[in-house]
């Protein structure tokens, strides 16, 4: 624009001085009149083309000059309205301009910028960021930077970008966003982020230290419920006895489901996974619940719409427990009807599968309203004042955290008045192996004088132990803490101890530190650990090298028989005499167990047994004519049922037959005499003895 400025005006000029030269041309020119009109027309004409050139390019000028203007105002209104701080320095990290909320943010003035580099007016933290920016090498693109800065109690986020120029020049330009307010919102929201977390975590081990005083007494009541139970009771005492034990074992119920709800809400719940088969993991649940359904008049079905060898790799104590809640609410909820469990495969792809469980029932049914609160912690749909059913509202909650944990999901439907359905669906590595079923037998321990040393500061705790054990000819030493212990282990000869129960809560030296002594004196009695703490898995084996086994109170004694039993000589208990092989078998060697499942009702338990040898008296029989009429499923149904109905009734020997039998059955094996023989001696024996 300025060069044609200039040549303009250098071009008036000549133009001028042309004219006057002209119009006052000496007489020898003047004498050609032609030539010198003709000259006086080209000067004019070169005067008119140069005054219009000079017109458009002055008038272009001011066009530009205003669109330049205008941009710049533009620029400097937008910038201005913004909420951020510009700053533009030159290639050299001078000043070049900045909008006022820049100033404003860092409260310079103007005049103490204009001419000055960046360093000498910035705040250091600031500076600094620039010239490490600025460093680096011009040649490399460079993007943008952007970093936190704090600059007395305020908080900025800077963002620095080089503006390439024209000539080949850089700018830089600063953007200062201020983040105080947000920053100092964060903090609060970490300090109550934090401060909740503290609050969780003392809630959960308050409740873990709860659980843990409620466990111990809890224990004694066991223990001496037992005990009671044979001392003579007449009819009203013993019905006391059952409802004091009905009570201990729902109370017990609750504590685990708040401590494993703590557990789980602080995310401690390690998965114990193996393969397992399906069926007999339902069998499990088909037998826990048939008698208490049968008990209400509920039908309880089975529907198991899957390869019967299926198993699955997942962790089977927190299936079991998610099933096991599903089932017994659907028991509790329904006064009429049936309760069906119903498993079928929704997608079966490579070494995967996924299984739908449904646990279908005739009950109250809940309201469209209330379906989706019934997985908060706590909620009930009855009125507390008017309620009606047990339960404090965890079990659901806990199902849904376990199936979350397990990466499957639980949903249900229902309607009020028709009856529910609850749904289960899990995802998990398939196999289809030949597992055998095993069942457990309930255990009978008979000891022979065997002395065991109890390491329990508690004596109410000690006197329990004490009392189970010598039921069973089995004599209890006690030390009361960790050094009376050492000092026992240490005068006693090294095998007098069978075993040594070691309580892990004491005061001075707890149980672990004492095993640890007892193990470092060179003592080789096995060590089992006894607390009302619960522990996973992976403490346990963490553990392992010092305790040979663990048991937690609130133990039934059976549990506490278990552990006992691989240092008794369990064989011997049952069999006086048994050197010449007359071994005796009691056919209902479980029946002390199975009355405890019923709620601890002999009464029921005579009801059911006795139904139980009316129905299925003449079974042998009826699986002959199956199976020699070609009916092998209808045989092997047949003896599932009597499996899963004598094993809860704890008839355990015609349980073993009936497993046997089924299994032969489902191999295909043709000759059957011997398994349905060995069925019908078990029968016999459970009609003639129990
Ligand atoms: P609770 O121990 O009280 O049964 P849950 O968490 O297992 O706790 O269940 C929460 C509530 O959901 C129950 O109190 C009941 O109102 C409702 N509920 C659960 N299962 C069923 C069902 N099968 N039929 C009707 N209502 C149910």
């Amino acid at each position: 624009m300025k060069q044609y400025t200039v040549i303009a005006r250098t071009a008036i000029c000549i133009f001028l001085v042309i004219l006057i030269g002209i119009l006052f041309l000496p007489s020898v020119i003047t004498s050609h009149v032609w030539l010198t009109l003709f000259l006086k027309l080209i000067t004019v004409c070169l005067g008119i083309a140069l005054s219009t050139f000079l017109i458009v390019s002055d008038k272009r000028r001011i066009a530009l000059q205003t669109l330049s203007e205008y941009e710049h105002a533009l620029f400097s209104t937008i910038t201005e309205k913004l909420n951020q701080g510009i700053l533009i320095l030159d290639n050299a990290g001078y000043f070049l301009n900045c909008n006022s909320r820049f100033s404003e943010l860092l409260d310079l003035k103007h005049s103490s910028m204009t001419k000055h580099k960046a360093v000498e007016f910035l705040p250091e933290t600031l500076s600094r960021f620039i010239m490490e920016y600025c460093q680096a090498d011009p040649d490399t693109p460079k993007d943008p930077s952007v970093e936190q800065i704090q600059i007395g109690t305020s908080h900025f986020e800077a963002t620095l970008f080089a503006l390439p120029g024209k000539t080949g020049s850089v700018a830089y330009v600063l953007l200062l966003q201020d983040c105080t307010k947000m920053t100092s919102m964060e903090k609060d929201l970490s300090d109550c982020v934090e401060e909740i977390r503290c609050h969780i975590d003392t809630k959960s081990s308050l409740l873990a230290n709860v659980s843990h005083e409620l466990k111990t007494p809890l224990n004694a009541i066991f223990g001496f419920t037992h005990i009671l139970e044979d001392t003579g009771l007449d009819g009203h005492q013993r019905e006391l006895l059952e409802k004091i034990s009905i009570s201990s074992d729902s109370l017990k119920q609750q504590i685990d489901n708040i401590l494993d709800l703590s557990r789980l809400k602080k995310g401690g719940l390690s998965q114990n996974t193996s393969f397992f088969r399906v069926k007999d993991m339902l069998d499990v649940l088909y037998d826990k619940f048939y008698l208490p359904a049968a008990h209400k008049n509920i039908h309880l079905m089975e529907e198991c719409l899957f390869e019967p060898d299926l198993c699955l790799c997942l962790d089977r104590s927190r299936m079991e427990q998610i099933l096991s809640n599903l089932i017994s609410n659907a028991c509790k909820f329904t006064e009429t009807g049936y309760v069906c469990i119903r498993v079928s495969v929704l997608n079966e792809f490579d070494d995967m599968v996924t299984l739908k469980f449904t646990i279908e029932d005739t009950g109250i049914g809940i309201k469209a309203d209330e379906l989706s609160n019934i997985f908060s912690d706590f909620y009930q749909s009855e009125n507390f004042l008017t309620k009606q059913y047990q339960g404090a509202g965890l079990g659901l909650p806990i199902c849904r955290y376990l199936a979350d944990n397990m990466g499957g999901s639980l949903w249900a439907e229902s309607t009020e008045g028709v009856g529910s359905r609850f749904y289960f669906a899990i995802t998990a590595p398939k196999s289809y192996r030949n597992m055998k079923s095993v069942l457990s037998s309930p255990l009978d321990l008979q000891g022979h004088g065997e002395q065991v040393l109890v390491v329990e500061d508690a004596p109410l705790n000690f006197e329990v132990v004490n009392d189970l054990l010598s039921k069973v000819n089995i004599n209890c030493d006690h030390a009361a803490s960790g050094l009376a212990a050492l000092n026992m282990c240490e005068k006693a000869d090294d095998n007098y101890y069978t075993a040594i129960f070691m309580d892990i809560h004491m005061p001075i030296m707890n149980g672990y530190e004492t095993a640890r002594k007892l193990k470092d004196m060179g003592v080789k009695t096995p060590i089992i650990a006894l607390t009302a703490t619960s522990m996973d898995l992976n403490t346990q084996k963490k553990y392992g090298d010092l305790f040979s086994d663990f048991v937690f109170k609130p133990f039934k004694y059976t549990q506490l028989y278990q552990v006992l039993s691989p240092y008794i000589d369990t064989l011997s208990a049952h069999e006086p005499g048994n050197s010449a092989g007359t071994f005796f078998e009691n056919p209902c060697e479980g029946k002390e167990e199975a009355i405890e499942n019923l709620g601890n009702s002999p009464q029921l338990y005579e009801k059911h047994l006795e139904r139980f040898k009316n129905s299925y008296e003449n079974t042998t029989s009826v699986i002959e004519e199956h199976l020699s009429s070609g009916h092998r499923d209808e045989a092997k149904r047949l003896s599932h049922s009597v499996k899963g109905l004598a094993a809860t009734l704890g008839l355990t020997y015609l349980a073993q037959s009936a497993a046997d039998l089924e299994d032969a059955i489902d191999s295909g094996k043709e000759n059957l005499t011997s398994e349905v023989g060995r069925f019908q001696d078990k029968l016999t024996q459970v009609l003639q003895h129990c």
